[in-house]
């Protein structure tokens, strides 16, 4: 028996989603009383493999082949079925990010496992049952879902979960799973401007419309900058091409939950808080005290954005000092 965690990578690193997935099926091995491996799929040095030992794996199945240079959610389900098959797993973990969210219902199909997506936090094993929470609803509700199948395969949301991190070391094992030629042909990757990838970020600040025009973003720029913050905004910024659309947060784009969360004139509309509102704090910058965003924040300032936000940013370097 063991808890197996699929640790995607990007250029040889190990995601933030991923090491979170680690320290979460670490801690779910350690109430089970069993072991957690890691799954490494692509090119990345032994020693990173090694070193994710420091989150609570004692052993990294390293498959390094030129067939998972590039997502592919069939052979990567694949091998990593297989890697759960040799490993006797009771517990297949994912970050539910976007390879995981395409790999881990594959797996789950493969196992025949039950399946809990966008976990939020570790499962309640009292008298031998395994109950997962998540949200449901927009993050309005929470589920409780309890698998009753042999092998559990869950996803981890992004930002669910602390990165634990100790001085262990993990033994490396060249892992060569037979899986078939990748279907998936990749002939260009869009690298996503911006320091910060907007799904890992802990500090994200977001723009609406009442910015009124691309031209003022460096107001959200500059003080996301200071922050060492990503850069988010509403879907109708996006629409009209003021932001791009990998930036747009909502029930129709990506779904964060960072620590803090700093909208700059956005009203706050239904669609728009349920990308949002599992950030930790929300701090709304609203000319507008009637604005519903007030009703989720847990800071506000009403105040015209042009006066408030350069006001903020500068206040932010001078504590930085
Ligand atoms: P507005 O609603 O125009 O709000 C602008 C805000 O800026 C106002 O509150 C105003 O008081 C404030 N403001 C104006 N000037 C200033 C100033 N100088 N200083 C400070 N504040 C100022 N929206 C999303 O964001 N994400 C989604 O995923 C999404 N999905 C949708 C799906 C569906 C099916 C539908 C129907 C809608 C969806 N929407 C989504 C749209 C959503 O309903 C709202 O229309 C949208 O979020 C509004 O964007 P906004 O807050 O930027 O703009």
């Amino acid at each position: 028996m063991s808890v197996i965690i699929f640790a995607d990578q990007s250029e040889g690193h190990i995601k933030k989603a991923a090491l979170e997935a680690l320290s979460y099926g670490a801690a779910l091995a350690r109430s089970l009383q069993t072991t957690a491996t890691a799954v490494v799929l692509g090119p990345i040095s032994n020693d990173v493999a090694a070193g994710l030992g420091k989150f609570g794996v004692s052993k990294v199945l390293l498959a390094s082949s030129d067939a998972f240079t590039h997502l592919d959610g069939q052979v990567f389900a694949e091998a990593i079925a297989q890697a759960a098959t040799a490993e006797n797993a009771q517990v297949v973990v994912f970050p539910h990010n976007p390879d995981g969210k395409s790999v881990a219902p594959r797996v789950a199909v493969r196992l025949k496992a039950g399946l809990v997506t966008g976990a939020i936090d570790l499962p309640d094993l009292s008298g031998g049952g395994f109950v997962v929470r998540k949200n449901v609803f927009s993050g309005k509700a929470f589920a409780y879902v309890t698998i009753k199948s042999p092998i559990k395969v869950i996803s981890l949301n992004p930002n669910s979960f602390h990165v634990q991190e100790g001085d262990g070391k993990a033994e490396v094992v060249a892992f060569q799973p037979t899986v078939a030629a990748p279907r998936v042909k990749v002939t260009a990757v869009n690298k996503v401007s911006g320091e910060v990838p907007l799904s890992e970020a802990e500090i994200v600040v977001s723009g609406g419309r009442g910015l009124k025009g691309p031209e003022n973003w460096g107001l959200v720029e500059d003080l996301a900058k200071v922050l060492g913050a990503a850069t988010a905004c509403s879907r109708p910024v996006a629409d009209a091409h003021w932001r791009p659309h990998h930036e747009h947060v909502g029930q129709t784009g990506l779904t964060i939950r960072p620590n803090l969360y700093i909208a700059i004139g956005i009203s706050g509309a239904i669609q728009h808080l349920a990308g949002v509102n599992g950030s930790k704090v929300i701090v709304v910058i609203n000319k507008d005290p009637e604005a519903p965003f007030f009703k989720a924040a847990d800071y506000g300032i009403v105040g015209d954005a042009f006066e408030v936000v350069p006001k903020f940013t500068e206040a932010v370097k001078k504590l930085k000092g």
